[in-house]
C-alpha cells in the first residue's frame, strides 16, 4: 500500500482525519473574523508603552535628506545598508522603538529565538563579518546583530527613535516626500522606504473585562522584566516564584515563552484556543572551526539560495541548512518524485502533497503522546489541521513544560477565553485566579496596511494609499506603486512571498531599491515611478497564482487565512510570484542587472 502511514507503520484513515480537521475548523469559525481583536487605544494604550528604553526629549528635525526609511527593523536596515553601499550617504531611519531591531527590539520575551536557521535568517552576516553562535540564535544575539548592521553602515548617525510618523505626503512641485512625526519633525526626503513590517501592532483578544483586571498584565512584545525578574538572556524569572501566572494564546510566541514561565512560576495556566503543531527544534552551537571552513566568499548568498530552493521544492543537490522548514519541503518533494511519470498531474501531485502532510501531522501528534505524561493533556495539545494552515512551531521544551507539576493547560476546545475579571481569567465557565496575565495573543495581520501603519500616504494628485489599495494591494514586485513616485515598499507580498525566511525577501528588495535609487541619482532624474501598465500587468500575473494551501477551505482559522473568511480579491492579491520564491529571486536579479528597470519611468 502506498497510502500515508503513521510512524508505527499503520495506515492512516485519511477520510477520518479529514473529517476531524473539518470538525475542528467548524468549532473555530466565527463571523467577526479579524474584528474579534482589540486595538490598543484609549484605556488599553498603556499596553504599547516601551518598557526597554526611556523616552527622552529632543528638538524637532527639519533638515531634508535624500532617503527617509520608515522602520528600523530588518527591512529598513538592509535597505539602508544597501543604499550606503551604493554611495547614498544621507539616509535617515525613523522608528517608533527606542533603537533599531523592529520585531527583535520589541519581542524580548524569555525564550525568544529565530525559527529559521541563523545562517540564513540573520541578514548581512558576510558583510558585517559576524558568525552566529547557535543554529537558532536567541533574541538578544539577533538584536545585537541589528545594532551591528546599524553601526557598520553608519545608520545611527541621523536616526530618529521613539518617533512615530504621522503623515507622508508627496509634494509634486519639489518632487519630494514630506515627512511629519509626533515629535514635531517636518522634513523632506527625495526617496521614501517603507519598512514597517507585517507584525508590529500588538492585539488583545476582544473579550469583556480586560481593563478590570487588578493584577499585572502585559503583551509578550512589551515584556515586564521588572515584574517577572530575569532577563532576555535567560536569567530565571525569579520574581514569579510565588506568583500564579496566566498565558493567553498558544502560537509561536507562547511556544517559546511558556517553558521559562513554567520553570519559574508557582502556577502557570496556559489558555489554549487552538493547539500549535510543535516539531523538533534540535538547536545546537555552531562550531567556529566548521564555520571557518564553510565561510568562503559568497557563502551566505549561496546558503540563502540553497535554502529557498530546497524549501520551495526546487531541485537542489544538497540541503545545506537542514532545518524544520527544509524537512517539510524535502518530504513533500520525495513523495511527489515517487510518483510514476504518468501520475505527474496537478491533481495527483496535490494528493501526494496531502499524503506527506498527513504523515507529518501524525508524527507531530505522536510526539505529543511520547512527551506529555498526562494522557488528557496530551490529547488536548494535538493539532488537528494541515501543517501549513498555521505557523509551524519548533521546540524541545514546550510540550515538556506541561509535565511540570505547576503547569496547567486550560483547553477551551476552540472557544477561547470568555472573560477577564478583577481577579483572573474565565474559561469553560470557570474563573482561574491569577496574579499576572501574559497576552501571547499576536499581532494585527489581515487589516489594511494604512490602519497598521497608523497613517495614510498621500501620493500624486492627492490620492491616498488607502484608496489605491481599497480593493487589495497593487504593485510591481511588491515594491513600486503607481501614483506614489520615489516610494518603495520593502515586504514579501507580491514579490517572493517567502514566509519561511522573511529576511531573504527583504535583502533582495533592499539590493534592488538601492540600485534603482543609484540609477536615478546618477542620471539626474528627480522621480521614478512604476507605470500603470506595468503595475496592471504584474497584478494580472499574480492573479494567475494557483492559490495557497493556507487559503484552503479545510484550514482552521488564523491570521494565515484571514481568520477563515474569504478575503475575495484582496486575498487573491495577497500572494507572491506564481512560479515561486526561487523563480522570483532569479527573475528579480535579471530585471535588476539588465539595467533598464522595465516598468519604471524615470523623469
Ligand atoms: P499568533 O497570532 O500566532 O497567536 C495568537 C494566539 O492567541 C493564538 O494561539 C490564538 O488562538 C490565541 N487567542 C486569540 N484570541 C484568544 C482568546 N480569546 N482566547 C484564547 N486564545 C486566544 O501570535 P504569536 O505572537 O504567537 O505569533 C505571531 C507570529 O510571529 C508567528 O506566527 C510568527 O510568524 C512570528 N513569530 C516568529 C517567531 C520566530 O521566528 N522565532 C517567534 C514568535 C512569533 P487561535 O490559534 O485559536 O487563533
Amino acid at each position: 500500500m502506498s497510502g500515508p502511514r503513521r510512524p508505527d507503520g499503520t495506515q492512516i484513515d485519511k477520510e477520518a482525519v479529514r473529517q476531524r480537521y473539518l470538525a475542528e475548523r467548524d468549532k473555530r469559525l466565527r463571523p467577526d473574523g479579524n474584528d474579534q481583536y482589540l486595538r490598543l487605544t484609549g484605556v488599553l494604550e498603556h499596553y504599547l508603552d516601551d518598557p526597554y528604553t526611556p523616552r527622552t526629549g529632543r528638538e524637532p528635525v527639519t533638515y531634508s535628506v535624500t532617503v527617509c526609511v520608515v522602520g528600523a527593523g530588518f527591512a529598513g536596515l538592509v535597505t539602508a545598508a544597501r543604499l550606503k553601499e551604493a554611495g547614498v550617504d544621507d539616509v535617515r531611519l525613523v522608528d517608533k522603538g527606542g533603537d533599531v531591531g523592529g520585531t527583535w527590539y520589541w519581542n524580548r520575551y524569555p525564550g525568544a529565538r529565530c525559527d529559521t536557521a541563523s545562517m540564513v535568517y540573520l541578514p548581512l552576516l558576510e558583510e558585517t563579518g559576524y558568525r552566529p553562535t547557535e543554529k537558532y540564535a536567541a533574541g538578544p544575539e539577533i538584536l545585537e546583530h541589528c545594532g551591528r548592521i546599524a553601526k557598520h553602515y553608519g545608520l545611527y548617525d541621523d536616526a530618529l527613535f521613539h518617533t512615530e510618523v504621522q503623515d507622508l505626503t508627496w509634494d509634486a512641485e519639489r518632487s519630494r516626500w514630506v515627512v511629519r512625526t509626533d515629535r514635531g519633525d517636518a522634513f523632506t526626503a527625495q526617496f521614501l522606504v517603507m519598512g514597517i513590517g507585517p507584525l508590529h501592532v500588538p492585539k488583545l483578544p476582544g473579550i469583556p473585562g480586560i481593563s478590570t483586571f487588578q493584577g499585572a498584565s502585559f503583551h509578550t512584545s512589551r515584556w515586564d522584566y521588572d515584574y517577572t525578574g530575569g532577563d532576555p538572556l535567560g536569567a530565571p524569572l525569579d520574581r514569579l516564584a510565588d506568583k500564579r501566572v496566566a498565558v493567553i494564546g498558544t502560537g509561536a510566541t507562547a511556544v517559546q515563552c511558556v517553558p521559562p514561565l513554567a520553570r519559574a512560576a508557582r502556577e502557570l495556566h496556559v489558555f489554549q484556543r487552538t493547539p500549535s503543531s510543535v516539531d523538533v527544534r534540535a538547536n545546537r552551537p555552531l562550531d567556529p572551526e566548521w564555520f571557518a571552513e564553510v565561510a568562503t566568499p559568497g557563502w551566505q548568498q549561496r546558503w540563502l539560495e540553497n535554502f529557498t530552493a530546497t524549501q520551495t521544492g526546487v531541485a537542489a543537490d544538497e540541503d545545506l541548512v537542514q532545518d524544520g522548514w527544509t524537512d517539510i519541503a524535502r518530504r513533500i518533494r520525495a513523495r511527489i518524485l515517487a510518483l510514476p511519470p504518468e501520475d505527474l498531474t496537478p491533481e495527483k501531485m496535490r494528493a501526494a502533497f496531502e499524503d506527506s502532510d498527513y504523515e507529518k501531522m501524525e508524527e507531530i501528534r505522536a510526539r505529543v503522546d511520547e512527551v506529555v505524561r498526562d494522557p488528557a493533556t496530551a490529547e488536548a495539545l494535538k493539532a488537528w489541521y494541515r501543517q501549513l494552515c498555521k505557523r509551524p512551531c519548533f521546540s524541545d521544551e514546550y510540550l515538556q513544560a506541561f509535565n511540570e507539576p505547576g503547569t496547567h493547560l486550560v483547553h477551551t476546545d476552540g472557544r477561547g477565553v470568555e472573560r477577564i475579571t478583577e481577579r483572573g481569567v474565565v474559561a469553560n465557565g470557570r474563573e482561574h485566579e491569577v496574579d499576572c496575565i501574559v497576552y501571547a495573543s499576536g499581532f494585527e495581520v489581515g487589516t489594511d496596511y494604512t490602519r497598521r501603519a497608523g497613517y495614510d500616504l498621500t501620493g500624486r494628485d492627492g490620492v491616498r494609499l488607502s484608496e489605491r489599495w481599497a480593493d487589495g494591494m497593487r504593485s510591481l514586485h511588491g515594491t513600486y506603486v503607481h501614483g506614489f513616485p520615489n516610494a518603495f515598499f520593502v515586504q514579501p507580498t507580491q514579490g517572493a512571498n517567502l514566509i519561511s525566511n522573511i529576511p531573504h525577501n527583504l535583502t533582495e528588495s533592499g539590493r534592488t531599491i538601492a540600485q534603482v535609487v543609484r540609477h536615478a541619482l546618477d542620471q539626474g532624474h528627480a522621480e521614478v515611478e512604476v507605470s500603470r501598465a506595468a503595475e496592471d500587468a504584474w497584478v494580472d500575473l499574480l492573479l494567475t497564482h494557483p492559490g495557497m494551501l493556507i487559503t484552503s477551505p479545510d484550514c482552521t482559522p488564523g491570521y494565515y487565512n484571514n481568520e477563515g473568511q474569504d478575503a475575495g480579491l484582496r486575498g487573491r492579491l495577497a500572494v507572491g510570484y506564481p512560479a515561486g520564491a526561487a523563480a522570483f529571486f532569479s527573475y528579480l536579479a535579471q530585471w535588476r542587472d539588465a539595467g533598464t528597470y522595465e516598468g519604471l519611468v524615470f523623469r
